[in-house]
């Protein structure tokens, strides 16, 4: 990758910051991916502000880019956001449990350049939304240590008044299931996440529950394969609320979970078609032809950077190639 002049000003920076790692990307005054990043994030406060501007930094000296050069940094967390005034509340992922003004923060760190805070699910709902044309309507549907989706109507993302649409993982799945943190009992996100596979098989091998009991599965494991039929089962049902809520034309999976790839794809369409054979209105909407399986890893960062360009200047950014 070699620097080239650029028109000043054009450039935008997009943040996913996790609970251990800053993922950044640099988009070029045409949306395009000009450079990535990838660093441990810091520990409170001070540290997660520290280590976005870390990636920042290097992102921009990464192209030979002044911070002036910057157009606007946008930020993804895992936490509750006000995009409006940039503040932060609830981050525990981060080690934020009360409100930050993160914008302010780290725009200060950066010597001005502004910055605007997204939701880390909104922001990867907004990247995975892109070049999809104007209809499409999509939710991404996070299965990591939670379950929750993000939600891109119409274009924009989509908040609800409090900030709660698309927490499908609080809906009473099994009234009489175990109690969930959120204090009601049986939770979604107790049978469809990540942390829901793992307490249902502990690790073998060393590796990630979700690996182990797909591979077991497939090999014909009679256990593994009722444990991968009941999460299937769990996610379609959250691909199937959030299809007759918002009928979005695409339900994105993303979280750790995914990484699985085609196989989470083909085990939550089987599921689906279970749930359709008895009804032919549910096989009329064709749910498994909305699914797919997040394959890039950039998204959240780059949503984040488009709601960024978005919230400065509505007209700079309409799309991003790849
Ligand atoms: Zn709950």
């Amino acid at each position: 990758m070699t620097a080239r002049p650029i028109a000043p000003g054009t450039w935008t920076v997009g943040l996913d910051i996790g609970g251990t790692k800053v993922h950044g990307v640099l988009l070029d005054e045409d949306g395009t991916l000009a450079s990535t990043v990838r660093l441990p994030t810091g520990t409170g406060v001070t540290g997660v502000v520290a280590s976005a501007a870390q990636a920042v930094e290097r992102l921009a000296a990464d192209r030979c880019l002044e911070l002036g050069e910057v157009a606007a940094v946008g930020v993804g967390v895992p936490g509750v956001v006000d995009p409006g005034s940039g503040v932060v509340a609830h981050a525990v992922n981060l080690g934020i449990a009360g409100e930050v003004r993160l914008a302010a923060l780290l725009t200060a760190r950066l010597g001005g350049v502004p910055v605007n805070v997204e939701n880390d699910l909104n922001a990867a709902a907004l990247g995975a939304s892109v070049g999809r044309g104007p209809r499409g309507d999509l939710a991404f549907l996070a299965l990591g240590t939670g379950l929750a989706a993000g939600l891109v109507l119409d274009g924009a993302v989509r908040r609800g008044i409090s900030g709660a649409a698309g927490e499908v993982g609080h809906l009473p799945y099994v009234p009489d299931g175990p109690r969930c943190a959120c204090g009601q009992h049986g939770c979604l996100e107790l049978y469809a996440s990540g942390s829901a596979l793992e307490a249902r098989w502990g690790s073998r091998t060393g590796r990630p529950a979700a690996v182990e009991v797909f591979e077991a599965a497939a090999a014909g494991d009679p256990e593994a394969v009722g444990v991968r039929d009941a999460f299937a089962d769990a996610v379609a049902t959250a691909v199937r609320v959030l299809a007759l809520t918002c009928d979005v034309e695409h339900v994105v999976l993303g979280g750790g979970v995914a990484g699985l790839g085609e196989p989470l794809r083909e085990a939550v369409v089987a599921a689906l078609e279970r749930h359709a054979a008895s009804s032919p209105f549910l096989r009329s909407l064709d749910l498994g032809s909305r699914l797919e399986v997040a394959h890039d890893e950039h998204v959240a960062a780059i949503g984040a950077a488009l709601a960024a360009a978005r919230a400065g200047a509505p007209e700079v950014v309409g799309s991003w190639r790849s």
